[in-house]
Parts: structure tokens; C-alpha cells; sequence
């Protein structure tokens, strides 16, 4: 087999057979294969496509590339989560106590940011010494105890992933329907649970900008978690303008523990009470959806849901009294308020310029390896449909290094679109794929 070959028939718009996918990845990650050949196939796939088979193909082919964990060892039924991604995205650090309130574990894997979209590993480092480096054998041990752990990405897991994603991240190679469905399912099949939820982002906070391209995506997903005997379920939820009303790492600890504390935002409450309905559904905790979102509820307004997130930062070695007091948690030196240039409805808060904006502050990673400061962001004061008079507070910014505090500030109101008539409040869930 050449690579040349696979790559002259992708780019014919030909279909790639199991084999060939096979000897492009594994011939990629022992370097045979030369990154300038991995981008044209993967350039060749974006502009082309793939068959579902070729997805499937691709995906197994990934998930072989390294480690495969076996979750056998956890008494219940695993149910992992993942998001596409987003804007002020807190949806995992809200939902993993609540299901643990109620005795479902999960061992979650997170990310750091990506693009524009924040990564919840980031957010928990603004917790003083929140450990998130465990041994599988470790990570078990918590989730039957406990019934959490909140895990980096292992080292060792879908070696060709890490290695495809940094090149798709520098040759325009992201936005692919078939390699983010392989990126994520190869992840979620090596990570050994049994049932998949998808939170599959929609708008423009997300990869997926409209509706019938979140739903191709999440068909795809869904059909390769079912085909691989993991039962998957996907809710597309709206990302058009941020999560919540804060934006930064801990400010969104903060929003998680007003939320948890019964002080929730209502397009939060939402997405927590579809998302976890649909886990507690998986997890064979209950089968009417109705039901479990009012379980939900309660192990909010009772105190249960607060009382295990408090538990899980003291057993994962987090400082619990940054989280008493929130004080303690990293903050800037300045807020600015940012003022309205108009009167009227707003009708856009463009979550993806916001999420720009927050890297620009220094609250995401503009390389690899820089540094970020915990304590930057946005709070967002109105959401879209609210009505404004000119010079009302939008939104307030967070912010250290006030050098930048006029280009952050002509950022922040470009975000914004205004209407003269009523706009609806913005539905949050837009479909389930099962
Ligand atoms: N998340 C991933 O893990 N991979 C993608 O390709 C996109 C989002």
C-alpha cells in the first residue's frame, strides 16, 4: 500500500477501504507517514468527506492507537459524558456531583481549552491543588467510593488523535463532520464505559454552527457508540450565546457553586435537567425523562448536589476554602463595567467572540504552553431577549492588564446585536438523536 495512492483517491472524492484508513494512522503515529502527507489526506477528507463506514473505520482505527481502559471493576453502570464544546460551558462541573448524589458514577476525562471553547480541566485548576493525574486503577477506586473522579486526559490514550488534532488545529482541518466524530468517539470508546451521553453544542459558540449540520454530527456519533454495543444518546443543545452569565475559570467555579447552592441560571437548569435526565435514563436509574428532571431538581434544592461537590474538591486535594469563601479563588486587580451603545432588545451575544475575548484577557492558551491566568473574564449582566437603555451595564469585565482595556472593550460590544422589537428567549434544547 502508498500513502500517495490513499491520498490521490480521497482526493478523487473515491471511498478509502478499512485497510487503507488502518495503514494511514498506523503508518502516521510509528512516523512512516510525514505530517505534510497527514495533512493532505486530512485537507482531502474535510473537502471530500467520508462514508459512515469510513467514520466507523477511522475511529477504530484511532482508538487502537493506545491505551483502552477497562471500567469492569466499577459495581454500576458508567455512563460518560462529553461535550463538543462551548462558551461558559460549566455543565460538567454542575453535573457530575448531582449524579453522584445520586449514586451514578462517573469517571470523567476533560480537556483543556480549545479554539474559542473553554476545557474544564482548566477550570478546576483555578482550585488550588486540585489533583487530576490518577491511575486507572485509582480513578475506580474513587468512583466506587465515591461515585466520581474528574480525570485529565490520559497520556497514552488515541495516540493518533493527539497527534491529528495538533496538525487539523494548524492547517484548517478542524471543522470536519467525520474527524470530530472520530476525534471524539475513538476517545469515548478507549475510555471502556458502557453507555455514551453526547452534549452536541449548536451555534455560534460551538463547532457546529446550524442545526442540520449538529444533527449529522450527532447522528454519526450516536450511530458509532451503538454500532461499538455502547447504548449512545445525543442532546443538541444551543451555544449561540455563552452558558450561563460568566465566562473565565473562576468565575465559572463560582457560577457552579451559586448554581448548586439553588441560586440557578435558567438556561443552566435547563441543560443540566435534559443532559442528566437522559444519564440517569442510561445509567438504568429511571425511565421516565419527566421524573428525573424533577429528581434533579430536588438534589439541587436539597442541599444534596452542594454537599457532594464540596466532598469531591476535599477528596480530589482541592483547597475547600477557596470554595466556602469565595474570596480566596484567583481574581484580577480591576472590573470594568461595559455600557450599552444602545436602547432596545438584545438580539445576539456572540459567544464565540466572547470566548476570543477571554483568550485575549489571558483565560485561555493562545500556544500550547502558556500560561493562564485563573482569575480573568466576563459576567455577563443581561441575556439575549433582555431589554437595554443606552449606558446600562452589558456585561463586566474582569481584567489584569488594563493595556488592552479598549480593544477588549470595542470586543465585547461588537459581541453584542440589538433589535427595536421583542425577541424571544433562546431554547436551549434543540433535539435528542438516539
Ligand atoms: N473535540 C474533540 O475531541 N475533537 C474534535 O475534533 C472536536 C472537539
Amino acid at each position: 500500500m502508498d500513502i500517495i495512492e490513499i491520498i490521490n483517491k480521497k482526493k478523487d472524492g473515491k471511498v478509502l477501504t478499512k485497510d487503507e484508513i488502518e495503514f494511514a494512522i498506523e503508518g502516521y503515529i510509528s512516523k512512516e507517514i510525514a505530517d505534510y502527507q497527514m495533512s493532505s489526506l486530512l485537507m482531502a477528507i474535510c473537502i471530500n468527506g467520508m462514508t459512515d463506514e469510513e467514520t466507523i473505520n477511522l475511529t477504530n482505527s484511532i482508538t487502537k492507537t493506545g491505551e483502552q481502559f477497562d471500567l469492569s471493576k466499577i459495581e454500576d453502570i458508567t455512563v460518560d459524558k462529553h461535550s463538543t464544546g462551548g462558551v461558559g460551558d460549566k455543565v460538567t462541573l454542575i453535573l457530575l456531583p448531582i449524579m453522584a448524589s445520586l449514586d451514578i458514577p462517573m469517571i470523567k476525562m476533560s480537556g483543556r481549552g480549545l479554539g474559542f471553547t473553554g476545557g474544564t480541566a482548566d477550570k478546576l485548576e483555578s482550585i488550588e491543588n486540585f489533583k487530576m493525574n490518577y491511575t486507572l486503577e485509582e480513578a475506580i477506586d474513587m468512583a466506587n467510593k465515591y461515585k466520581l473522579c474528574q480525570m485529565t486526559q490520559s497520556e497514552n490514550m488515541c495516540l493518533a488523535d493527539k497527534e491529528i488534532y495538533s496538525l487539523r488545529s494548524v492547517t484548517g482541518t478542524v471543522d470536519s463532520i467525520p474527524l470530530i466524530a472520530s476525534s471524539i468517539m475513538s476517545k469515548k470508546l478507549a475510555c471502556g464505559c458502557d453507555k455514551i451521553l453526547l452534549d452536541v453544542t449548536c451555534g455560534n459558540g460551538a463547532f457546529m454552527n446550524n442545526i442540520e449540520e449538529a444533527r449529522k454530527l450527532a447522528r454519526l456519533m450516536v450511530d458509532i457508540g451503538n454500532g461499538n454495543k455502547k447504548q449512545t444518546i445525543a442532546v443538541i443543545t444551543n451555544m449561540d450565546e455563552p452558558l450561563g452569565k460568566t465566562i473565565g475559570n473562576s468565575l465559572e467555579i463560582i457560577e457552579t457553586i451559586e448554581f448548586l447552592k439553588g441560586r440557578c441560571q435558567e438556561d443552566i437548569l435547563e441543560v443540566i435537567k435534559t443532559i442528566g435526565a437522559y444519564i440517569i435514563y442510561l445509567a438504568n436509574k429511571g425511565d421516565n425523562i419527566e421524573e428525573n428532571k424533577e429528581l434533579i431538581e430536588r438534589q439541587i434544592y436539597n442541599g444534596n448536589a452542594y454537599k457532594k461537590f464540596q466532598e469531591w474538591i476535599k477528596i480530589q486535594g482541592g483547597n475547600i476554602n477557596q470554595i466556602n469563601d469565595i474570596s480566596l479563588l484567583p481574581k484580577t486587580e480591576n472590573i470594568l463595567a461595559i455600557k450599552s451603545p444602545k436602547t432596545g432588545y438584545i438580539s445576539k451575544i456572540k459567544a464565540s467572540q466572547l470566548g476570543y475575548t477571554l483568550i485575549d484577557l489571558g483565560g485561555g492558551r493562545k500556544k500550547k504552553n502558556d500560561k493562564i491566568d485563573y482569575g480573568v473574564g466576563i459576567v455577563l449582566n443581561y441575556k439575549v431577549s433582555y431589554f437595554v437603555n443606552e449606558g446600562d451595564t452589558l456585561c463586566y469585565v474582569h481584567i489584569n492588564d488594563l493595556s488592552i482595556k479598549d480593544k477588549i472593550e470595542k470586543k465585547i460590544i461588537d459581541a453584542y446585536e440589538f433589535s427595536d422589537k421583542p425577541i424571544d428567549k433562546p431554547t436551549m434544547i434543540l433535539d435528542i438523536i438516539k
